[in-house]
């Protein structure tokens, strides 16, 4: 049977590579929790400055729009902040302080829940593979949780060590719980459709749609009218 996730944590971090990431992969869930009374927090590891097929748009230009764009979207979704750590967008892999990084934001917002990348995805069927800075940002994320912020010699310079309980890795081909966000999924496609710059030629309102669909989908598998997919970890015991 279909677990379905139920329980509201209070203190939330969410990290993904780009600036739209989390609103496609768990805007539901994070605009739900953030409506239960969470401290949702997010961190976009890279500006997302390479990601246009246009030519004549700067990549200065489109790292300012996107965090514009990002800056919308958390404000729709209700979290308590959000962050761009500023990577190169595609090079995320090769950005050494990445672990330390997120492992000082972990031990200084003290989550009980994280979300991220499931970095093991790669092959979606014949017409999509995961992006470079999506497996990168996962497993950076993992290294980060477990040993890394949970044990005190690890980086002991970014604060006392932290345990995190539970993690959802969405984007995922093994979901084994789903998070009912029937309530919220209005509320993730306008976040969605803040991220105007990834859908220039797209029609009026083909974001929003898609992601209906999709959690359709997933609401199919879990028994509700609309759910988002993860794999869980847990971590904490
Ligand atoms: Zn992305």
């Amino acid at each position: 049977m279909s677990e379905l996730v139920t329980k509201v944590p209070e203190v939330v971090l969410a990290v993904y590579a780009h600036p739209d990431d989390a609103d496609v992969a768990c805007g539901g869930t994070l605009a739900l929790w953030a409506r239960r009374g969470s401290a949702v927090h997010l961190v976009v590891c890279t500006d997302g400055a390479r990601g246009t097929p246009d030519p004549d748009m700067r990549p200065a230009e489109l790292a300012r729009r996107r965090a514009g764009e990002l800056a919308e979207a958390a404000g729709i979704v209700g979290l308590a902040s959000h962050r761009v750590l500023g990577a190169t967008d595609g090079e995320l892999d090769r950005r050494p302080t990445l672990v330390g990084e997120l492992v000082a934001l972990v031990r200084s917002l003290r989550p009980e829940v994280v979300l991220g990348h499931d970095p093991t995805a790669v092959f979606f069927g014949q017409d999509y593979f995961n992006h470079r800075d999506h497996r990168a940002a996962g497993w950076a994320l993992l290294d980060a949780l477990s040993p890394s912020a949970a044990l005190p010699h690890y980086f002991p310079e970014a604060g006392p060590p932290h345990q995190v309980s539970v993690t959802y890795l969405s984007g995922t081909l093994e979901p084994d719980v789903w998070v009912d966000v029937s309530e919220t999924i209005e509320v993730k496609a306008a976040a969605v459709e803040c991220h105007r710059s990834q859908f220039a030629g797209a029609e009026a309102g083909w974001a929003a749609e898609a992601v209906l669909r999709r959690a359709e989908e997933e609401g199919r598998r879990a028994g509700v009218a609309h759910a988002e997919g993860f794999r869980r970890l847990r971590l904490g015991g």
